[in-house]
């Protein structure tokens, strides 16, 4: 503030000093104009010009006195006008400095709360629930005092989304939350930790008791049905407890044995669990699978297995590229699949580490691949929140430069969610990535909210139709009317096809027919390690595909 001060005085100076330079200016041609005068006045009325005819030019002209009169009023007009600028430009500068001020302000915490909260509901964020967990462990170390966090999950959400859409999904999230809130104190927290999974941190707590008495508030709120599109919809939840400091003294632990909690009360279908060490038994792979994911993502242990995409191209077919496909290889349960540690590494947000280290060894198995003339490309699954991290480009091209890839052989598959989370910086990002020369296909099609509008402005050129639909089409009617359809708006759009879930030829030959660009799936190989991808590559090349 004293520097701000300082520097406007600084410029009013500055300014004074500018006006008073032009004023002495203005002073000294004045008094050049009453010299020429006067001597003009002598040598003209007089006839020459000696001191008697100067001192008799001045005494009896008038006009000369309104010219001598000139320096005293430029003089006293530049003082004036040097300091009414100096004042002006004080003036000037404290208003702009108060608005630049109060815009850098806003804008501040505009982008602070945008980190904090939920977009959708509005509600505290994950990271700011850690930072209120964290706090209310001081407090509680500090003044001895007990509170509780619950976890609380929404039943069968999935089923009511893939049924009403997006749209009405979005809706129903929000009036949870607005429900929710309702059932805490002001001083306690609800935060939406991603999905539909919500938080409740509630400040001193005395015993259990008092946390069944919310537990069942928040129970009598879910028994009302909600309202949505005409349609009365029951919800129900469930809760895991975990109470500091007897279940945990810190924010990590508390959040996993809530978790832990919550799994339970959803198994046994209980509505609610307060954690019990006993829960630990009863969930051990899960529970040890947590600390163990971080702990092979850091040691790199996570291995890929490689599904090839083939193209149809005038009837014959040829290996366009792979899809990565994350494998655990775990000591005690064998090779543990995606769809169980992929939810978890998205909630504890191993995610990002976790596909950054899937690209790598991606990248550094493809250069080995292109070296060998199997020139093809590779397809990486990108979560929504691994997306929607700005970071995602800057690594991509540290990766890039580092093994030396054309962008042209890398595609990131991602989901219908990706632009429902975050609209404007999924295209910004996205935007970037296509700049950048990397391909985008959108993975799992059919199975959430597309809206036409987005897909237009999305820079994607694939869809990949979801196996869903593609498993059963030759059975089942309307799921061949959506392919077909969905191939169409693809082809409409100017973008490529890829089924995927192709299990026999006759499906294979069935959407060659429809016009599908590339087929995917156990029909031509199941995703396998690279020494098995390599020799099935060899295999068929002896077939000729
Ligand atoms: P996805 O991206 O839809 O991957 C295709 C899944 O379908 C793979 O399962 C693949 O094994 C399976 N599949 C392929 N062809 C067929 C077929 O003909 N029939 C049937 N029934 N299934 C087929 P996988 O490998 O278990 O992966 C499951 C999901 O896990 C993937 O679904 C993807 O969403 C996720 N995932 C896998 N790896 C990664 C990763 O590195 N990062 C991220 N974010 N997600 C991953
Ligand atoms: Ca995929
Ligand atoms: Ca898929």
């Amino acid at each position: 503030m004293q520097k701000i001060g300082e520097s406007i005085s600084k410029t009013a100076r500055l300014m004074k000093s500018r006006v008073t330079k032009y004023a002495i200016v203005a002073v000294l041609i004045a008094v050049v104009a009453v010299i020429i005068a006067t001597l003009a006045n002598a040598y003209f009325i007089y006839h020459s010009i000696s001191l008697e005819t100067i001192m008799r030019a001045q005494q009896e002209n008038i006009t000369l006195w309104v010219i001598d009169a000139m320096p005293f009023l430029f003089a006293l007009w530049g003082q004036y006008a040097s300091t009414m600028i100096a004042y002006e430009t004080g003036v000037m500068v404290v208003d702009q400095t108060h608005d630049l001020r109060e815009q850098a302000t806003s804008l501040e915490h505009q982008a602070q709360y945008e980190a904090t909260h939920d977009p959708l509901t509005n509600l505290p964020n994950r990271i700011l629930l850690r930072d209120r967990l964290d706090q209310s462990v001081h407090a509680g170390v500090r003044d001895n005092k007990r509170f509780a966090l619950i976890i609380l999950d929404v039943d069968h959400f999935k089923e009511i989304n893939d049924t009403l859409g997006h749209y009405s999904g979005d809706r129903l999230l929000r009036r949870i939350a607005l429900r929710l809130k309702g059932t805490v104190r002001d001083s306690d927290t609800v935060a939406r930790l991603g999905g539909d999974e919500y938080a409740l941190l509630l400040r001193n707590i005395k015993g259990n008791n008092d946390v069944k008495v919310i537990v069942n508030k928040v129970l009598k709120a879910f028994q009302e049905y909600f309202l949505l599109d005409g349609m009365k919809l029951v919800v129900q939840v469930s809760m895991g407890i975990a109470i500091f400091p007897d279940h945990g003294k810190d924010a990590d632990t508390l959040l996993q044995r809530a978790d832990v909690a919550m799994y339970v009360a959803k198994n046994e279908k209980s509505k609610y669990a307060i954690y019990s060490p006993k829960f630990d038994s009863h969930n051990p792979k899960r529970l040890t699978l947590m600390g163990e994911l971080k702990q092979a993502i850091d040691n790199q242990e996570l291995a890929i297995y490689f599904q090839p995409k083939i193209d149809v191209c005038e009837g014959r077919m040829k290996i366009q590229g792979v899809e990565a496909l994350a494998r655990w290889p775990h000591p005690e349960h064998g090779i543990v699949t995606p769809d169980e540690f992929i939810p978890l590494a998205e909630r504890t947000r191993l995610i990002d580490d976790l596909t950054y280290l899937v690209i790598k060894k991606g990248m550094q198995t493809l250069v080995n691949w292109h070296n060998r003339g199997l020139k093809i490309d590779i397809a990486v699954n990108i979560s929504p929140s691994t997306l929607l991290n700005y970071d995602l480009p800057d690594v991509l091209t540290g990766f890039l430069a580092n093994y030396d890839i054309e962008p042209s052989f890398i595609t990131f598959e991602i989901t219908e969610g990706t632009f429902l989370k975050n609209p404007p910086r999924a295209l910004e990002i996205l935007n970037k990535l296509h700049e950048m020369g990397i391909s985008l296909s959108i993975d799992d099609f059919g199975t959430g909210y597309s809206s036409l509008a987005y897909l237009r402005k999305m820079p994607v050129s694939e869809i990949k139709i979801d196996k869903g639909f593609v498993i059963d089409m030759l059975e089942n009617e309307s799921d061949a009317v959506i392919v077909k359809a969905t191939i169409e708006l693809a082809h409409n759009l100017g973008m490529k096809v890829t089924a995927e879930g192709v299990e026999t030829k006759e499906i294979a030959l069935k959407l060659q027919e429809l016009g599908c660009d590339r087929l995917q799936g156990y029909y031509f190989s199941k995703p396998c390690s690279e020494k098995d991808f390599l020799s099935w590559v060899e295999s068929r090349i002896k077939k000729r595909l």
